[in-house]
């Protein structure tokens, strides 16, 4: 079994401890590590990267992400950062031109879609100053076990060699690719066929609306976000991007062509903007849920659940499963003997709620015909309600009196993720 572990402690790596142990410190890392701070637990959070830092995502918060936000008490911060707020929406397609200004619901009247060296910088500031702990530069390789097969801790390195960080509860937050997910053997419980493929660049200027085009097979957009730049996204099956790609030789042509092709409007706008970076993107996206807990282990955000980009709700999926697996985990580590049925809970909980978008996002990625799509554009704008209506009018998590301040220095952003 991967990660099983004769007795703990490598004899050559340094050990260090912590209550819970969370792998990963981007949305859904640190916005869990913030509710058990705030919970008063002891929490460190591990990051092979460095922050501030850009990952792979075109970021649009929806608005019930945007409920989650809104109790984590970050977003006048996001705004304070210079994110700004959207508060009109236009979609085009071939059934014609819609806009609508944002209703005023749940106590949100506007929808942000910030840069991720923004948004994560932000949501760790929550935690750090809730109390948690974070270390970057730490590569996780594996969970380490007790002799009863129990996860007690992480195994990884840094650059001054081997580390394991011990504690009563791991988590893994450390996206699609988990390793923690990998080294639990975490099966999938649903999947479902993955075909989209999404692909981005920031264009410069003054862009005021969320933007949406549709046009047979191709889904393209506008986020405006930081830095006077916007979010320009396209997305189509994996075959058309992977095909586009070889006949334009890379990711720049093959984004250009597309728009041009197929969004001529956004294409025309596009061109005399500035593009302050390559095009990045992921050309094939995965539909699953996986089984999120164990003994002493959980995951949250992607680690669990991973749905196309097309529904732009990863962030909000994420923000929402931190509350809920922070609660279940705060029951947990003050009743032991609760932890299967507390976590248990926290899966019948995410998948209930996550389910109904989930099944809109694989029939959405399918880019079916443009009637067929704006209807359930239509449902999605309805799921999306229902979810933030049930976010709003949970109680609040419970905190040990904890700081609420979000307010971390200004820092330069780096870049990392892989783009493909
Ligand atoms: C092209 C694209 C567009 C998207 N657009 C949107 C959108 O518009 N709106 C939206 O809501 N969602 C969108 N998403 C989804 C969203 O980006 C994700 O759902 C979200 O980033 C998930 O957050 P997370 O914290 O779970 O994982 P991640 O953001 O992937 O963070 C995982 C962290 O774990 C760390 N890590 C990984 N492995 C290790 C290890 N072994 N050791 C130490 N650290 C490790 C990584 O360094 C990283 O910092 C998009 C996704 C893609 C691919």
């Amino acid at each position: 079994m991967a990660g099983m572990d004769l007795g703990v402690g490598s004899p050559a790596a340094r050990i260090e401890r912590a209550e819970v142990v969370i792998v990963g410190a981007r949305v859904a890392g640190a916005a869990t590590a913030a509710h058990l701070a705030r919970s008063g637990h002891d929490v460190v959070m591990l990051d092979r990267a460095d922050f501030p830092s850009d990952t792979i995502s075109t970021h649009v918060i929806a608005r019930s992400g945007m409920v989650q936000l809104d109790r984590l008490g970050v977003i006048d911060e996001l705004v304070k950062r210079g994110t700004p707020p959207l508060r009109r929406v236009e979609f085009s397609s071939g059934l014609g031109l819609l806009s609508r200004d944002l209703k005023d619901r749940y106590g949100i009247d506007f929808l942000l879609a910030p840069r991720r060296y923004v948004l994560d910088d932000v949501l760790q500031g929550a935690a750090l100053a809730a109390g948690a702990r974070l270390r970057t530069g730490v590569s996780v390789d594996e969970v380490v076990r007790d002799s009863t097969g129990r996860v007690v801790g992480v195994r990884g390195h840094d650059e001054s060699g081997p580390v394991e960080v011990l504690g009563r509860h791991v988590v893994g937050a450390d996206g699609l690719n988990s390793r923690v997910a990998r080294s639990v053997a975490a099966p999938l419980t649903v999947e479902r066929e993955s075909s989209g493929a999404a692909q981005y660049a920031y264009l410069a200027g003054e862009w005021e609306a969320i933007e949406y085009y549709l046009t047979d097979g191709v889904f393209a957009g506008v986020f405006p976000t930081n830095a006077a730049e916007a979010c320009v996204w396209v997305i189509t099956s994996e075959s058309v991007a992977r095909r586009y790609r070889r006949e334009h030789l890379g990711a720049d042509g093959a984004f250009a062509a597309l728009l041009e092709e197929h969004v001529p409007e956004l294409a025309a706008r596009v061109r005399p903007r500035s593009q302050s970076t390559p095009v990045r993107g992921m050309l094939r996206m995965p539909n699953h849920f996986r089984r999120p807990y164990g003994p002493g282990w959980s995951l949250v955000g992607d680690a669990g659940y991973h749905r196309d980009a097309i529904t732009g709700h990863g962030i909000s999926d994420a923000v929402r499963d931190a509350e809920l697996l922070a609660d279940s985990l705060d029951s947990s580590l003050r009743c032991p003997p609760m932890e299967a049925s507390a976590l248990a809970a926290y899966e019948l909980a995410r998948d209930r709620m996550a389910a109904p978008i989930f099944e809109t996002t694989v029939a959405l990625a399918a880019l079916p015909d443009q009637e067929t799509f704006v209807g359930l554009q239509r449902g999605l704008a309805a799921q999306i309600d229902v979810m933030a209506e049930e976010l709003f009018r949970r109680p609040l998590p419970r905190t040990s009196g904890a700081l609420l301040t979000t307010t971390t220095p200004e820092r330069q952003p780096a870049v990392s993720g892989a783009t493909t």
